[in-house]
């Protein structure tokens, strides 16, 4: 099975894509994880992206093309995967549709988070991540259990510069110029499905899987 979760950041891409992952047993292929990696190890392509992610502009589409195209066709997507934070645009989504018609696959759903701008802020500003193993928190909605530090591995938490106000606020002005074209272009391929991102996290994951599942 392959899915597309789109929608603004902060709307809870990437922890619907875990859980996910966790009951499909196919791998999440999130963009902006790969390329924060490729920062911190301070490789070629994190050099090329650093500043243009800290002001929350997107990565040059060619980048991240050459990155799904390699991605894809590792052994472990074999049986399908989860795209979290891409296609960001229309040019991506069409050189995605060309990508799957040149190796015989499709796109089952595409999954479209609906959230006010005013909950993406509360929540990206109150977000830390992980420094060592990337698993997010929220410092109001799901606290880690010791202060500032992770439940799962005991590093440090960290804010990412992205989620600083002002850069979020770019971030939803990007979100709305180029990304959000792709509601449109998804329905017209009838792959859309919208979901209510507001609601609590469980109850999200319970109307993703009830789709999935008719
Ligand atoms: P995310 O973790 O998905 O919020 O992405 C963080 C940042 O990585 C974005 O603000 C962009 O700068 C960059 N990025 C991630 N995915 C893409 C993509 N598909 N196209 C262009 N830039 C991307």
């Amino acid at each position: 099975m392959r899915i597309i979760l789109l929608g603004p950041p902060g709307a809870g891409k990437g922890t619907v894509a875990k859980k996910l992952q966790k009951e499909l047993d196919i791998p999440v292929i999130s963009t902006g994880v790969i390329l924060r990696k490729a920062i911190t190890k301070k490789t070629e392509l994190g050099e090329k992206v650093e500043s243009i992610m800290s002001e929350g502009e997107l990565v040059p589409d060619f980048l991240i093309m050459e990155i799904i195209k390699e991605r894809i066709k590792e052994k472990d997507c074999e049986k399908g995967y989860i795209f979290d934070g891409f296609p960001r645009n229309i040019k991506q989504a069409n050189s995605l549709e060309r990508l799957n018609k040149e190796l015989f696959m499709k796109i089952d759903f595409v999954f479209y988070f609906e959230i006010s701008d005013a909950k993406i802020i509360q929540r990206l500003s109150s977000r830390r991540v992980c420094k060592k193993c990337g698993c997010n928190y929220n410092l109001i909605f799901n606290p880690p259990k010791k202060d500032n530090l992770c439940d799962l591995c005991g590093a440090t938490l960290y804010q990412r510069d992205d989620d600083k106000e002002d850069i979020v606020k770019n971030r939803i002005k990007v979100y709305n110029q180029q990304t959000l074209p792709l509601k449109i272009f998804y329905k017209e391929k009838k792959l859309l499905k919208v979901v209510d991102a507001s609601v609590s996290e469980n109850e999200f994951f319970l109307n993703i899987k009830k789709i999935i599942s008719n």
